[in-house]
């Protein structure tokens, strides 16, 4: 277990320092605003979706540790899959950050923020920039992990009240 512990502060340190696809893409074709009030973490997702595959996806933006190396992770990983792929591995990531069990092989070695779904305070900065890349493929330009707008919200809400 505090291997498991060193190995996500290990990863989430070194995509915080150099993270990858940290850019603005311009021209794209998705892209979407996402903030979460709780932390002050602000990122824009960019995506140039081609047919059904993610050619360029990238973020820009600023936000905590946690936040910034989940964005990272997610672009690398994401990166000239398709939109299937990537809306599977949104609700895998989800379904990990809301407590419940994910095989491995849904989720790869995003695996490393499972530790952060047990500190309640900080879910929602690692789920940011999924939702926002969510809401970037389906149409929509602005979301926050408030408001309770989808049933993302719910769902991340329920049971996992702050202190
Ligand atoms: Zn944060």
């Amino acid at each position: 277990m505090s291997d498991m512990r060193a190995l996500y502060q290990e990863v989430i340190l070194e995509h915080n320092k150099k993270p990858r696809n940290f850019k603005i893409l311009d021209p794209c074709t998705h892209q979407a605003h996402g903030y979460n009030p709780l932390c002050g973490d602000d990122y824009t997702v960019y995506t140039i979706v081609n047919g059904d595959t993610i050619e360029d996806i990238s973020f820009q933006g600023r936000g905590c540790a946690i936040s910034k190396a989940s964005a990272s992770m997610m672009t690398s990983r994401l990166k000239g899959k398709s939109t299937d792929d990537a809306e599977k591995l949104i609700a895998a990531f989800r379904e990990m950050m809301t407590g419940q069990e994910v095989e491995k092989d849904r989720i790869g070695h995003l695996k490393v923020f499972e530790g952060v779904s047990k500190l309640p305070s900080r879910i929602k900065c690692a789920v940011l920039p999924w939702h926002a890349l969510h809401a970037a493929l389906n149409g929509s330009q602005d979301t926050t992990t408030e408001g309770g707008k989808d049933e993302w919200d719910n769902d991340a809400n329920s049971g996992k009240e702050e202190q």
